[in-house]
């Protein structure tokens, strides 16, 4: 049975046999009940006589007439209802068939909350069901081509208007034109450049364009570039930079400009989001597979119910603080886009606000 609901080639296959069984049937209920009153009928048109091979001549017309007969009206019956169980049948295949069709007519017009009805469990449900898996697919990207677009407006928006403020409050002579005044609008220019990158590297990654020239490397050396150059960061806001690396790691293949560039932003953001006095310890550690590279901090951290978030594009705890300290929430989507280029993972933990958090790389070696 569940076979039969399934296979459409089982189902029209029973529908014919459906159609030559109620054919077959209709011939022989015909005949059963219309044979005799036929007969009946016919022969009391014989001419009864002495000529007995005139009457066997009339009677064999007249018997040819009465099966003629019979089978005229069995055809009439076959065929009507032949025609009403095909035609139930095929409106059974057509209708679906046609309302995917009107609704990938909606759709390609832009309305992608559009769905179609699924019933049953045959290959056109099946259909059915994978053209409305698709047409969600299609809602989603679209969603989050607006959302993009709105998120970018909206970065775009408070630099521009910034910068706007200034230059309308030195034309009315508001604000004097001294280098604090022009340093203010270089900041806004500077973040929105910052933007501009941040969003090319940004679709790059996501469209896995990103060009990567792996070679044998070792961690030490990625982590070693990284903290080099942002020890003086370090120094300057007080926050103590740690580097706990064990000597004997395993290398890696990786491109090291990429995965450096990973680092930087792991301990840039542990800077940012550490107070002074705070500290940051990088350490690294390998198992069968693969190797893991953390950086901890004792800053901020992150509640539960941030966590999951941090990773999206143009997320930020905490707007103003971020965006005051040059954030555009695009940093940990590249970040996690290059690691898990290199087949790697990306993640993050933390017990809770004011806990620090732990970023982990976790990179597969040979
Ligand atoms: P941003 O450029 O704003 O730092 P990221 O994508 O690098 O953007 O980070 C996204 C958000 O994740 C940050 O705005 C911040 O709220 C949170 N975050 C990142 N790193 C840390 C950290 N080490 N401690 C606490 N919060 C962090």
């Amino acid at each position: 049975m569940k076979r039969i609901r399934q296979h459409l080639g089982w189902k029209l296959f029973l529908s014919y046999l459906t159609i030559i069984l109620v054919g077959i049937v209709s011939l022989a209920v015909t005949a059963e009940f219309h044979t005799p009153a036929a007969i009946e009928r016919h022969m009391t048109n014989m001419a009864m006589g002495d000529n007995m091979s005139g009457m066997m001549a009339d009677l064999t017309e007249n018997f040819s007439r009465a099966i003629n007969e019979i089978l005229l009206v069995a055809a009439a019956t076959a065929t009507v209802t032949a025609v009403l169980v095909s035609t139930f049948v095929t409106r059974r295949i057509i209708r679906p068939v046609q309302a995917m069709h009107a609704a990938s007519r909606r759709i390609a017009n832009g309305r992608y909350d559009e769905r179609v009805q699924v019933t049953g469990e045959d290959e056109l449900a099946e259909l059915a069901r994978a053209f409305n898996q698709m047409a969600h697919q299609l809602a989603q990207t679209e969603e989050r081509r607006r959302q993009l677009i709105g998120d970018v407006a909206h970065e775009l928006r408070t630099p521009l208007s910034s910068i706007k403020g200034v230059m309308e409050g030195l034309q009315d002579g508001l604000l004097p034109a001294e280098p604090a005044t022009f340093h203010n609008v270089q900041r806004e220019v500077s973040r929105l450049q910052r933007l501009v990158y941040d969003l090319e590297e940004l679709s790059k990654a996501e469209a896995g364009q990103i060009p990567l020239e792996p070679e044998a490397t070792h961690p030490a050396t990625l982590v070693q570039t990284a903290v080099d150059r942002l020890a003086l960061q370090f120094e300057d806001k007080g926050v103590q930079l740690q580097n706990e690396l064990p000597p004997d790691l395993p290398v890696v293949h990786v491109d090291p400009a990429r995965l450096t560039q990973v680092m930087l932003n792991l301990l840039g953001n542990a800077l940012q989001y550490t107070p002074a006095g705070g500290r940051v310890i990088v350490r690294a550690w390998a198992n069968d597979n693969e190797i893991h590279l953390a950086v901890q901090d004792t800053g901020i951290g992150l509640a539960a119910e941030q966590l999951p978030h941090i990773f999206e594009r143009f997320y930020r705890v905490d707007k103003s603080r971020s965006r005051a300290g040059g954030g555009s929430g695009i940093g940990l989507t590249i970040a996690r886009h290059l690691v898990e280029a290199h087949n790697g993972r990306l993640t993050a933990a933390s017990l809770g606000l004011n806990q620090g958090s732990t970023f982990t790389v976790s990179l597969p070696h040979s």
